[in-house]
């Protein structure tokens, strides 16, 4: 290896590193001296705690005198055996790769920064990209939960189907050429790279924020400024659910607010998470249909026909169960976007729940990838997918 470069990653190494440390902080005052450092308390105890953090908050507890041992942590790739998913390092060079092996009809850009700093990656598939935003638009996105691995490898494995297919197929390249497609595998990369970083799997779900309660994360999924904090979710940050101080509060959502927002030819919105197989449509905060009855015969529509081809459970979200500030309540709600959530394989917990194994991959690609190329070609109109079933309704003429 060249010197330059083995220079260049042995620094990229500490800064991304993470390290494992055992700190002989024993009160409160020298506990927030640890914390003030950036890193994180995992453990307390009388006589130690447990702390997590980079290269530099490690100097900065041995300068203050605190720390007993520390070992550097396997960096944050998965288990041998689910080896074909991608961590969050892996996924930002393939969307690189992805986006130079086909930079006529593709761009890569970062839409924000997490909490702790890292890029949040869209990925832009059309032709002629300087005037794309005159085209339909649709956005695809995954990880808003950090355990949900599968839900940024379908998406990836969209752009990559779409890209790679471009020049052979006619239905992939009118698709391109008349739509404007963005996809954001990983909204939450802090948490995706938490949940896989130490030997097991931490069952993570929301984002890396320190809570003022001493907790850490916030819910993303629960973050959304559309009629936020109405029900099914907590304002405890120790919950799993924690919607966070106020609507917007964390950096992720932020980017995706201003995304959406500078993206106003946005029709058809698609957030990818796991598990349970269902096609979720609005209202999550309400047990109410949405009022607008065309817009509610949309979703209804569009979700049973896409269920044709995944199998999955068509329903509006509530149906489940009440959760407010969500991605489709605020993108429906808030900009009029026909929304959907789908919860990916598998069905249940006895087949793997958040963790199915990389045998699930391909397979929930490939049943997910018709819902997604029909709601590609809807997003010029989605009202579109009501055209057959308006004779049987009685409507003389839509109104789009
Ligand atoms: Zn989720």
């Amino acid at each position: 290896m060249p010197i330059l470069l083995l220079l260049f990653s042995f620094l990229f190494a500490n800064e991304s590193n993470t390290y494992w440390m055992k700190v002989n902080a024993t009160n409160k005052y020298e506990r927030s001296a640890v914390a003030n450092t950036g890193a994180v308390i995992e453990v307390v105890k009388d006589d130690y705690i447990i702390v997590l953090g980079n290269n530099r908050e490690k100097e900065i507890i041995e300068k203050l005198g605190f720390l007993d041992t520390s070992f550097l942590l396997p960096s944050s790739f998965y288990p041998p055996k689910d080896d074909d998913f991608h961590s969050y390092e892996e996924m930002v060079q393939a969307l690189k790769d992805l986006q130079a092996a086909h930079s006529d009809i593709s761009e890569l850009s970062v839409i924000g920064k997490s909490l702790e700093g890292r890029e949040i990656y869209k990925l832009r598939i059309s032709t002629d990209l300087a005037n794309a935003s005159d085209k339909a638009g649709i956005a695809f996105m995954g990880a808003h939960h950090a355990r949900e691995h599968l839900s940024k490898e379908v998406p990836l494995m969209l752009a990559e189907y779409i890209l790679e297919n471009f020049a052979s197929d006619s239905r992939i390249q009118r698709m391109v050429e008349g739509r404007d497609i963005h996809i954001i595998p990983i909204v939450n990369p802090d948490g995706v790279i938490f949940d896989i970083k130490a030997d097991r799997y931490r069952n993570w779900r929301k984002n890396r924020r320190p809570n003022k309660d001493g907790s850490i994360g916030v819910d993303l999924n629960r973050n959304y400024g559309f009629q936020w904090g109405t029900g099914g979710s907590s304002k405890s940050g120790r919950s799993d659910v924690f919607m966070g101080p106020k609507p917007f509060s964390e950096p992720e959502t932020q980017a995706i607010k201003k995304f959406v927002e500078d993206n106003e030819n946005i029709n058809i919105l698609l957030s990818f998470h796991t598990f349970s197989e269902l096609i979720l449509y609005p209202w999550g905060h309400t047990y109410n249909s949405i009022s607008n009855e065309k817009d509610y015969l949309v979703h209804k529509t569009m979700a049973e026909t896409m269920a044709k081809w995944n199998g999955y459970r068509p329903q509006q979200s509530s149906d489940l169960y009440i959760a407010s500030g969500d991605t489709t309540d605020w993108s429906y709600g808030a900009h009029g976007i026909i929304s959907f959530t789908f919860e990916l394989d598998p069905a249940t917990i006895w087949e793997g729940g958040f963790y199915p194994g990389q045998d699930f991959i391909d397979p929930t690609f490939r049943k997910n990838l018709e819902p997604c190329l029909y709601l590609i070609d809807m997003a010029d109109n989605p009202y579109r997918s009501l055209q057959s079933k308006s004779q049987k309704l009685g409507f003389q003429h839509l109104q789009f």
